[in-house]
């Protein structure tokens, strides 16, 4: 360790983590006087893929002190206000799950048991990021609490590419230095078993006190060199393959990403401006990968734009996302697949969390715990909302179907959903990422339906409660129509070549 503490932090791998853990580090630790270098081998290459974020990124992207506009030009990104589900409850069956709110809470009850209360039209209907989807059209929120038009809430789509690159130019703007060239060794200390610095190719060696594995799905730190362990949730989550391709733009995108469920899996639409970037999903136990292939290609509304890339994956998480002085972020520390988008926000969360614990001047045991916790706690809490989707389903038309919709699950996700088909009711526990409003989007939207509701909802007079909830639709119904067109949103706000 540098004398004083933790001054030189060595980041492997330059993909989306890689570059987002240096552009916040760099910020972040800019007065600590603390080094950071980006190491990386352009030979090995990045993933690549990683098109639809969720609304989080946005107050990364302001940190950063970059112009949205600028981004969504620059990065060929669209707006996205949720994700539109179908084929998942049942065949032929579609529903929305919605960033921002649904309706408005009334006497301090949540608005969906009031709606249960009525069983008054779509619960969509009273969502505006939901309305707006549907009619294609997006702005960004007002800033008056009073006007419909702020409860707005939005993510993005964009080229990953693009963006590894901008945030590689905000952190080297920011004094990290990269260095190009692949690691062939990684020496530890004998002493405690730390990693004491990494041998190139060309026999450099880059020496550090903190290490940031951000290698991929092999971690080359955290489990190569440390063995660190992984915890298989494959018997809850069996997907383990995915075919990605693009296909050309014939048509104004989407402000939405569109999930399809299929016979082994699901299929990913997302729009970007110049392209639209799609996947198939599949368990391999159910599909093998030529159908996987050829179902995806049919799929297609427009030509492939080149040959669909293989992915294989194993969905889990790292034993310890800090083990002695590397912390593993994105692939590397873990996957759960991309169905309800979390992984670039599960690297936001961890290099945010390691900020606020970074170590003075030695690694302290305590903090790494509480870092180890806290990690645990998000992939957790991801990974029960996505079994949800496989778990809580009508169909029973496949082997695969039948096969997720008869598996055992953790006890946190059958707990919620017990208390839920009870009388409607959500328990968050503290710092979850999905709020109320999408466990309960995606509960009512696989067929959870409570067997009752909140009796709070019932001291509202009935005709009362009845007028509020039309009045909320009718907001919602003329807030979307009062919008621009998404496109028109885009080019209007400096959007590239091909939003003209
Ligand atoms: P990588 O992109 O694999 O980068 C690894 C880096 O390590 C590279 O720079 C490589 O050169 C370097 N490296 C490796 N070995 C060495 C070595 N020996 N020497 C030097 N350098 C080395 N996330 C979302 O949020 N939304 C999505 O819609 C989404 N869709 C996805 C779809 C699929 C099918 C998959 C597999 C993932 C998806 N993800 C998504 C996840 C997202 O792609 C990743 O979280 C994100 O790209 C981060 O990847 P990474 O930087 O950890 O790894």
């Amino acid at each position: 360790m540098s004398e004083g503490g933790v001054r030189n932090v060595i980041i492997v791998g330059g993909g989306t983590a890689g570059w987002m853990a240096a552009a916040v580090l760099a910020r972040g630790l800019a007065r600590n006087r603390v080094s950071i270098t980006v190491v990386e081998s352009s030979a090995i290459g990045t993933v690549g893929v990683g098109e639809a974020t969720i609304p989080p990124i946005l107050k990364l992207n302001a940190l950063f002190g970059l112009d949205e506009d600028e981004l969504v030009r620059r990065t060929q990104a669209t707006y996205k206000l949720g994700i539109e589900f179908r084929d998942w409850r049942e065949r032929g069956h579609r529903y929305f799950h919605p960033f921002g709110s649904v309706g408005a809470d009334l006497n301090g009850v949540h608005f969906h048991h009031y709606w249960l209360r009525t069983g008054q039209g779509d619960i969509a209907d009273y969502s505006l990021p939901a309305a707006a989807a549907q009619a294609g059209r997006f702005a960004r929120p007002v800033d008056d609490p009073r006007n419909v038009l702020s409860r707005i809430s939005y993510a993005l789509h964009f080229d990953a590419t693009l963006y590894a690159a901008l945030l590689r130019e905000t952190a080297i703007a920011n004094g990290v230095t990269h260095v190009e060239g692949r690691i062939t060794d990684v020496h530890l200390r004998s002493a405690d078993g730390f990693v004491e610095h990494l041998t190139l190719d060309d026999g450099r060696t880059i020496r550090g006190d903190l290490f940031i594995d951000c290698s991929g799905f092999r971690g080359l730190l955290i489990e190569d060199a440390l063995k660190t362990g992984y915890e298989d949730w494959s018997h809850w989550l069996p997907m383990d393959r995915a075919l990605a391709v693009g296909s050309e733009s014939i048509e104004a995108p989407h402000p939405f990403t569109r999930s399809t469920a299929r016979d082994a899996g699901w299929m990913w639409r997302i729009p970007l401006q110049h392209r639209v970037g799609n996947g198939h999903v599949y368990c391999s136990q159910f599909m093998n990968d030529e159908d996987a292939g050829a179902q995806l290609l049919a799929q297609l509304d427009s030509k492939p734009l080149g040959d669909p890339r293989p992915l294989r994956f194993v969905t889990g998480r790292r034993k310890q996302a800090w083990n002695r002085n590397v912390v593993a972020l994105g692939l590397a520390s873990g996957f759960i697949e991309p169905l309800e988008s979390t992984s670039i926000h599960l690297v936001q969360q961890g290099v945010t969390t390691l900020l606020s614990l970074f170590p003075a001047d030695r690694i302290d045991p305590a903090e790494v715990a509480c870092y180890n916790r806290m990690i645990r706690n998000d992939f957790e809490s991801v990974r029960d909302f996505v079994i949800l989707h496989y778990k809580q389903t009508l169909r029973r038309d496949t082997p695969f179907w039948r096969h997720v919709a008869d598996m055992a699950v953790p006890d946190t996700l059958n707990e919620r959903m017990a208390l839920f088909a009870a009388n409607g009711r959500i328990l968050l526990e503290p710092g979850e990422l999905f709020t109320e409003t999408s466990w309960v989007a995606v509960m009512l939207g696989q067929g959870l339906v409570p067997r009752g509701y909140d009796p709070q909802a019932d001291l509202l007079d009935e005709d009362d409660v009845r007028a509020k909830l039309d009045r909320m639709r009718g907001l919602v119904t003329r807030g979307a129509q009062a919008l621009p067109r998404h496109m028109d949103y885009i080019r209007d706000h400096g959007g590239s070549a091909a939003a003209a």
